[in-house]
């Protein structure tokens, strides 16, 4: 790590469905890796919430980073977080559900389309892409405009699936004003922007969203930034967070944010 201060505000433990990890595994990997601040953010997916055990998830993920918080105080930060998947379809329950405990970091998300399959599970042919990614931003521009969340996750990421694994082209300059739309949004409302780094590690090989998004961000006025692995495993904790780091910085940004009791803490990029 070329900076002085390392964070990751986007892991999962076994908590999530696709995690793999105890919090403790999670936790000695990232002091072990030298990592400052740590957010765990489960997953819990708002638009199967019972049907698929998402408030079991929610409760068992929250008392573990409770218990770890205080297991770990002496080595390491832990923010208690959640990845809120697709709020919206269901916002009065996200609210509740957000009020309910005592959260310092909120991520929200879009990882399907309404009552739709997760855009890692789809299969793309024959399916119209183009159609397919005007529905995502519409939906993209309604959680921007709910904004009940700290920090907006891994924009373009059906990119991952339709151009990184799939390897069908998509030409971004025709959600250029979908985008700005978003990010304008997001600014406005003073909610961060993730720069997402498992796209670094994944076939698309570039950051969830890319640098070019980032300086766009910072030129509508965006001013906040953080950084996450999306780590599933104890060793992609802290993946690619320098390459994140530096694209904040290239893009105009000092400093990056966690978030404690959901109020923005500054993390300069030293
Ligand atoms: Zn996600
Ligand atoms: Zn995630």
């Amino acid at each position: 790590m070329i900076f002085k201060n390392f964070v990751d505000t986007h892991t999962h433990t076994k908590n999530s469905f696709d995690g793999n990890y105890t919090i403790e595994e999670m936790c000695e990997a990232a002091i072990e890796k030298g990592i400052q601040i740590v957010a765990f953010t489960d997953h819990v997916e708002m638009d199967y919430f019972v049907e698929k055990g998402f408030d079991k998830d929610a409760e068992n993920s929250y008392k573990d980073i409770i218990r770890a918080k205080e297991l770990y105080k002496d080595k390491i930060e832990i923010c208690t977080g959640i990845e809120l998947g697709e709020p919206t379809y269901d916002a009065a329950l996200s609210e509740s559900l957000i009020d309910s405990r005592d959260y310092d970091f909120v991520i929200g998300s879009i990882h399907n389309l309404r009552k739709t399959d997760d855009f890692c599970e789809l299969k793309y042919d024959g399916l119209d892409v183009e159609a397919l990614l005007n529905t995502y931003f519409e939906e993209l521009k309604i959680l921007t405009d709910w904004a009940k969340f700290d920090t907006f996750a891994h924009l373009t990421y059906p990119l991952r699936y339709i151009v990184g694994e799939n390897k069908i082209p998509v030409d971004m300059a025709k959600y250029k004003s979908d985008i700005d739309e978003i990010l304008d949004l997001l600014a406005s409302k003073d909610k961060a922007l993730e720069i997402n780094t498992s796209g670094l590690r994944q076939p698309i090989g570039i950051t969830m969203p890319d640098e070019s998004i980032v300086r766009r961000f910072k030129e509508l006025g965006g001013k906040m930034i953080t950084v996450g692995s999306d780590s599933h495993f104890t060793q992609h904790l802290g993946a690619g967070i320098e390459q994140g780091m530096l694209i904040a910085k290239n893009a105009g940004f000092d400093s990056v944010y966690i978030f404690r009791k959901r109020q923005p803490v500054e993390i300069e990029i030293i």
